[in-house]
């Protein structure tokens, strides 16, 4: 299996490639680098949630505790209530989300489970686009790349942990070999029925995609392609040319 640092560096390199090639069609401006560069970088580091006392997973509940105490506390602040008692359900609210229900979570869900899949790829790929499309007001189409960069992320998450099975010195696969890249969760049907409904839930009220497929089908990735080749070539060329030059001048 591959580690945190590993998933980390190979999710951010994949989605900053990404992220330059959408702004060099013109479909997000440099400005909107930094922000899918950390959607994709957090598909990458979302499969293993399911993992017991992995990195993300801590991150994850601390994060909930803390959203959960502000949450909690905004909600009784009206009612005035002693600060020692503000206190006490704060400490209290933490705990329950921090320790509660992260064993609760622990115990429901297996590592390399439907967490590691295609479908979870749709899944949170599709949360993220209805999140940005209705709560923080984007547009469908950047929506649409918030939701493609997070499914980005996850897929590299999965085909690295693929590749950590292979035992390439040995030319033969490791055990773990096909638990990371597959459709659904094999093992757990439960899991499997429940994540299958939410994502066409969430794909029932997504917004409509055209926008992302008209710019699409608009962009001329021939075109595109035989520039970046070029670019390639010339200055492979440059490069020859300046060796040249070196050592032409340690002659003389
Ligand atoms: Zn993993």
């Amino acid at each position: 299996m591959a580690n945190f640092n590993t998933h980390l560096f190979t999710a951010t390199a994949a989605s900053i490639g990404a992220a330059l090639v959408a702004e060099n069609i013109h479909l997000i401006t440099p400005a909107h680098i930094p922000w899918l560069v950390f959607l994709g970088t957090l598909g990458g580091l979302l499969p293993d949630i399911d993992a017991n006392n992995s990195k993300p997973v801590k991150l994850l509940f601390n994060v909930l505790a803390v959203t959960g105490v502000a949450a909690v506390l905004y909600t009784v602040k009206s009612s005035y209530a002693p600060h020692h008692q503000l206190i006490l359900i704060a400490v209290g609210t933490y705990l329950f989300i921090r320790y509660g229900m992260f064993a609760l979570f622990n115990k429901l869900t297996d590592h390399r489970g439907v967490f590691h899949s295609i479908l979870a790829a749709l899944f949170f790929s599709l949360l993220m686009t209805c999140i940005s499309f209705y709560f923080l007001h984007w547009s469908a189409l950047l929506a649409w790349l918030n939701g493609i960069f997070i499914a980005l992320g996850l897929v590299v998450h999965l085909l690295l942990d693929e590749l950590y099975s292979t035992d390439l010195s040995n030319l033969r696969m490791k055990k773990s070999f096909g638990t990371a890249l597959k459709l659904f969760s094999y093992n757990n049907m439960t899991a499997t029925a429940l994540m299958t409904i939410c994502t066409l839930m969430l794909y029932s009220i997504a917004p409509s995609p055209t926008p992302l497929i008209k710019v699409w089908k608009k962009t001329q990735w021939n075109n595109y392609l035989a520039q970046v080749s070029f670019e390639v070539s010339d200055n492979r060329l440059d490069k020859q040319r300046e060796q040249r030059d070196i050592r032409r001048l340690m002659k003389l």
